[in-house]
């Protein structure tokens, strides 16, 4: 019954499991471990675990354990392993499912630290990893050979706004029997159209719209039964990445009103690039569905919203960029996003900065590029503030 639910029903009950009291709010099991009734019980579930038996919290916690399938319920998944970060899982799925000689083709546009994994990390082990313009069908097409093990991508990339067709690209990889990974932060679990266009994995930072309030770090791998009890399940438990009950409680709490979150969000984001679009100090307003984006119509046959980060460019380079930052009064200077409150972003003096100038040219990373997280506040004083500050700094 509970998969027949939607998302959002599915976001605040899915998955509940309930103490011998019947409280209402989810418990939070702060434990490590857990005692048997007996040596012969011990023996028998280090031997093999049904869905509701635990034995040590870096294997599998109840609270962990909700917050896993209230999750993958959410996404459309089957299963899903809670991560302490969503690094710990984008280099945990990675790490899990290749080996020595496996090639893995990637869109170039990727979270720093997704780059520095592929490229440095799997480099070392011996993955062949081509990265290529993930907007390109022809270069995926050109680049997934009957070899390729995995691709992998972010759904929307982080800077840029750069929009995947992920059905042409999952169909692509299957045809050679490859692993689709997508990084689906950007996308949000509310708008996310992974499960639907094929993928085999979603990874989410969960860190990003599931806390939703800037606190705790976290991060989701969701996929089949196969996948995620098997070859990821293996490599997390024993390497230690697992989430901690603590952040899982606070998570499952933030699940229950993400919809409602997310979509006002969402909603922002749009009205502002709308409010910001054709601004004489602006020579770029991006925003996936907004017709001004050269996607905007592969975003729109994706999902119904591109989520609650836009980019804008500043004319005048970085001194007139750094202006506009300086003077904003609500939307505050920092490097997170989907936070409730709003926030401004300079790429290229912050979290891409010790990327080459080519590879900032070459990924659209100009000095006057501003990511722009729509947070909760009212969008009228969102515009107002970014219209004064953008006067000041013309
Ligand atoms: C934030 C982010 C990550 C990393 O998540 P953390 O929770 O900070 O480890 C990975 N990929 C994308 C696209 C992100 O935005």
């Amino acid at each position: 019954m509970s998969n027949d639910w939607k998302p959002r029903t599915k976001a605040v009950h899915m998955g509940s499991r309930r103490s011998q009291y019947n409280e209402v709010s989810e418990a939070m099991f702060l434990t490590q471990g857990f005692i048997y009734d007996s040596a012969e019980q011990a023996e028998a579930r280090f031997q093999s675990l049904t869905d509701d038996e635990f034995i040590y919290a870096r294997y599998g916690n109840p609270t962990v354990r909700m917050f896993e399938d209230r999750i993958a319920g959410m996404l459309g998944y089957e299963d899903c392993f809670a991560c302490t970060s969503g690094m710990a899982a984008v280099s945990g799925a990675l790490t899990a499912l290749l080996k020595a000689g496996d090639h893995v083709v990637a869109a170039r546009a990727l979270f720093g630290s997704c780059l520095y994994v592929l490229e440095d990390i799997l480099g070392r082990f011996g993955v062949e990893v081509t990265l290529i313009d993930g907007t390109d069908n022809a270069a995926w097409d050109a680049a997934i050979r009957p070899d390729t093990r995995m691709v992998f991508f972010e759904s929307i990339s982080n800077p840029t706004l750069e929009v995947v067709d992920m059905r042409h690209v999952v169909n692509a990889a299957h045809a050679v029997g490859a692993l689709v990974l997508a990084d689906d932060a950007m996308a949000t679990p509310v708008f996310s159209y992974a499960r639907e266009c094929g993928a085999d994995i979603a990874i989410i930072s969960t860190t990003k719209h599931v806390d939703g309030q800037g606190r705790l770090l976290g991060g989701a791998i969701c996929g089949s039964k196969e996948l995620v009890r098997g070859p990821i399940e293996a490599y997390m438990k024993h390497t230690g990445g697992a989430m901690n009950p603590f952040t899982a409680w606070t998570h499952l709490k933030a699940l229950e009103t993400i919809d409602l979150r997310v979509r006002a969000q969402a909603d922002a984001a749009l009205q502002l690039a709308q409010a910001l679009d054709g601004h004489p100090m602006l020579s770029a307003v991006r925003y996936p569905t907004h017709p001004s984006h050269p996607q905007h119509e592969l975003a729109l046959t994706q999902a119904p919203s591109a989520g609650t980060v836009l980019a804008i460019e500043v004319k005048g380079g970085k001194e007139a960029c750094f202006k506009f930052l300086n003077a904003l009064e609500i939307v505050s200077i920092s490097n997170n996003f989907a936070d409730a409150k709003s926030i401004a972003t300079h790429p290229a003096t912050t979290t891409h900065q010790r990327l080459p100038q080519d590879q900032k040219d070459t990924l659209g990373i100009s000095p006057g590029l501003v990511r722009l997280s729509a947070g909760l506040e009212d969008v009228s004083d969102l515009i107002a503030d970014l219209k004064q500050a953008l006067d000041r700094a013309g």
